[in-house]
């Protein structure tokens, strides 16, 4: 038998999930010009693209502009698309280990994290999760309900989701309708009725997980104001000397914006975003199983063992009122059959992408990049080089055997059993159909794209 990775016996590698760390897989493989390779991408949903799809806000339609390279790999004469399969029930390692001499698995992290205080699992307290799924049509979460005929929300936690949320929760129906948001959730905060807006940061401006274009959006509301309490701008000294010393860009750029909004004088628009910073829920209160208020406590800064600035509770108690609250403290992986997992971290266990057991020895055949690897962090871009470290491991072990030994490497027999489990099996084609019907909507209606958020509705329009 010819070497794997020669033209007579190409690697064969299964791609688990199609976000930006599956899609920079095929091209990082494409780039290794020696090396044979067939790539088949599985999605569970029948439209690939992850969270470049599903995550990313829709008035950040830039940010999706990685989508054209995806395009390319998908051209690429040695991949496919199996959209609409689930590995774990319409596909298993072992059938994997079959049909492939790799596996690498790109799931992201669906999960989202919980505060872990009273209240939280009251009517009206969601995860920032489910809410920008609902609103960029992901399938699972388009009959989600949410209480936008409140007037006060609390946005908890200060990364770039907490932004996305507050943003689409100021922006006026005229900012979103020119956007790809889904219909049902253009529909619901088109009669928003949601009046004040509040962001709450555990540490200080200089701590804050934003990044600068972000915060600096927040200032360019049409129809809100942006509210920072002078006192809550001000740095605190440690914080001070460590912007001082480290004269970080981006903490330098994002404490500018904050300082800027703190001695704004307020237009009295219609909304209000409320930046708060150095405060924790510690309860959410609530009245007939419905969330009305959010008890909160002052904190202040220490420097750790570590030398970093930590959050510390003080005894100043304060509470304000709020009928829908969204955790955004950050994403947690899903463990997946037949994969190491490491619950502290909510990635699968491994080392720079090889999966590893137990004993931490690596586990042939099987590796990992994005989010579900290094957890979840970064930009999109930041998949790039992720995935071309897992990559380049990956062609390194194949010098050493490092792959599973496969009984049947012919591409149509995997299709095959794939298409005898999942006969609503959606290829790259397929999907460029639901494609092309969403982009021709959203030309229609002056919009980049009207998305569809139903499966069924999806593979009525593949079927013609
Ligand atoms: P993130 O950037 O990790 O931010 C999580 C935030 O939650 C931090 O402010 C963190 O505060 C806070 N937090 C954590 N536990 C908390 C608790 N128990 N109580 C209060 N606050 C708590 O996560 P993310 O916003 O989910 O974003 C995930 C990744 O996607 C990030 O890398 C982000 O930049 C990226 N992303 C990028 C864009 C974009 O480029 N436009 C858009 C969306 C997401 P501490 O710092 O104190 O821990």
């Amino acid at each position: 038998m010819a070497v794997v990775g020669s033209e007579s016996n190409p690697l064969r590698v299964a791609i688990i999930g199609s976000g930006p760390a599956g899609f920079y897989t095929v091209s990082n493989f494409m780039k290794m010009k020696d090396l044979h390779v067939e790539m088949d991408m599985y999605d569970r949903l029948p439209t690939p693209y992850g969270l470049v799809r599903a995550g990313v806000a829709p008035d950040h339609q830039k940010d999706k502009s990685v989508i054209r390279a995806y395009e390319k790999s998908a051209a690429y004469a040695g991949f496919r698309f199996f959209g609409n399969v689930e590995y774990g029930s319409d596909i298993h390692l072992d059938d994997l280990k079959k049909h492939y001499h790799q596996v690498i698995f790109t799931t992201g992290s669906p999960f989202d994290r919980n505060l872990g205080i009273a209240g939280e699992d009251l009517n009206g307290s969601h995860s920032a999760t489910e809410f920008v799924a609902w609103y960029n049509g992901h399938p699972d979460f388009a009959d989600r309900k949410f209480d936008l005929s409140q007037e006060n929300v609390v946005v908890v936690g200060m990364g770039n989701v907490a932004m996305d949320v507050a943003r689409i929760l100021c922006k006026t129906h005229e900012e979103l309708a020119v956007t790809d948001m889904a219909d049902h959730a253009l529909k619901v905060l088109k009669q928003s009725k949601v009046k004040n807006v509040y962001i709450l940061g555990r540490r200080g401006p200089a701590q804050a997980a934003f990044t600068p274009p972000e915060i600096k959006e927040m200032g360019e509301f049409a129809e809100a104001d942006v509210n920072i309490l002078a006192a809550e701008a001000k740095l605190d000294g440690a914080s001070q000397t460590m912007l001082d010393e480290s004269q970080d860009r981006n903490t330098l750029k994002n404490v500018t914006f904050v300082q800027d909004y703190a001695v704004r004088v307020n237009q009295h628009k219609p909304r209000q975003l409320h930046i708060r910073f150095l405060v924790s829920p510690v309860e959410l209160i609530g009245e007939a199983g419905d969330v009305q208020a959010v008890k909160m406590i002052k904190n202040e800064l220490y420097t750790d063992d570590r030398g970093s600035l930590k959050a510390r509770a003080t005894a100043t108690e304060e509470t304000i009122p709020a009928g829908l609250v969204f955790r955004s403290v950050g994403y947690r992986g899903k463990p997946l059959p037949d994969v190491p997992f490491n619950e502290s971290w909510g990635t699968i266990s491994n080392d720079q992408g090889r999966v590893v057991d137990a004993n931490g020895s690596a586990v042939s055949g099987m590796y990992t990049a994005g989010w579900i690897k290094r957890g979840p962090s970064g930009v999109i871009g930041t998949n790039k080089t992720c995935a071309q470290e897992t990559v380049g491991l990956m062609a390194e072990d194949l010098a050493q055997d490092g792959h599973f030994q496969p009984v049947d490497t012919d591409p149509a027999a995997i299709e095959a059993l794939v298409r005898s489990r999942q006969p609503d099996l959606v290829s790259y084609s397929d999907w460029k159909k639901v494609d092309a019907a969403e982009l021709a909507a959203g030309e229609a209606s002056n919009r980049p794209r009207v998305k569809v958020s139903n499966v069924d509705e999806m593979l009525e329009l593949i079927r013609g």
